[in-house]
């Protein structure tokens, strides 16, 4: 499925639920969900009651949207979390924080996860001192990720570091702002994990 390049407020209108996929603007008041929030399209407003299966999907949706995962690699992430031991939603969740794309946004060094994505496409970072240029790999404990040499001089990254140095680290992820660095001390428990999205719904979904 085609990766969606329409209008990103829709989403969250979609939702009704902040999925900050705009950067600054989803912390200030020019956020389109606190102006309008129904759903977008003709029959926004009227659309209301939503039946289980609705919400399923409405909550495998927002999952998908919030971290910026297609859909076939959203059901494999679901797949491989359904192997592992322990509570399935709460593994699909840890995959997830997982990718580095997230912790490059979750670190603060991109302002929200479409961004991150392209920052580690463009070859930005290092993961244990090797380019990765890929922003679904998933890291582990231990790991440490850098900002590549090259890219520590560009006025760009500096800037997105300094905008986004106000907002809060996941307490999981060590950071060190001036050397461009930042370790995964350990994959999140779930109590760790902000994110608007019920994993029990997700699991119902797929279980059908
Ligand atoms: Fe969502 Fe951010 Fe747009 Fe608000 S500003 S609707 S949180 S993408």
């Amino acid at each position: 499925m085609a990766r969606y390049t329409g209008a990103v407020c829709r989403l969250c209108r979609r939702e009704g639920k902040k999925l900050f996929l705009k950067g600054d603007r989803c912390y200030s008041e020019k956020c389109s969900l606190e102006a309008r929030s129904y759903a977008p399209g003709q029959h926004g407003q009227g659309r209301k009651k939503s039946s289980e299966y609705g919400l399923q999907l409405r909550a495998k949706q927002t999952a998908r949207r919030f971290y910026g995962v297609q859909e076939g690699q959203f059901h494999h992430y679901f797949e491989v979390a359904e192997r592992k031991q322990g509570v399935t939603g709460d593994n699909l969740l840890r995959i997830l924080e997982s990718r580095l794309d997230n912790v490059v946004y979750r670190a603060g060094f991109a302002s929200s996860r479409a961004e991150a994505r392209q920052l580690v496409g463009h070859g930005h970072f290092e993961v244990n001192g090797h380019r990765v240029d890929i922003a679904s790999y998933l890291l582990k404990g231990g790991d440490e990720i850098a900002v590549c040499e090259k890219a520590r001089g560009f006025e760009k990254m500096k800037s997105v570091i300094e905008a986004n140095s106000a907002r809060p680290v996941a307490e999981w992820l060590s950071v060190d702002r001036e050397n461009m660095t930042v370790k995964v001390v350990a994959l999140p428990e779930r109590d760790q994990i902000e994110a608007p999205v019920d994993e029990q719904l997700i699991v119902e979904y797929y279980s059908r």
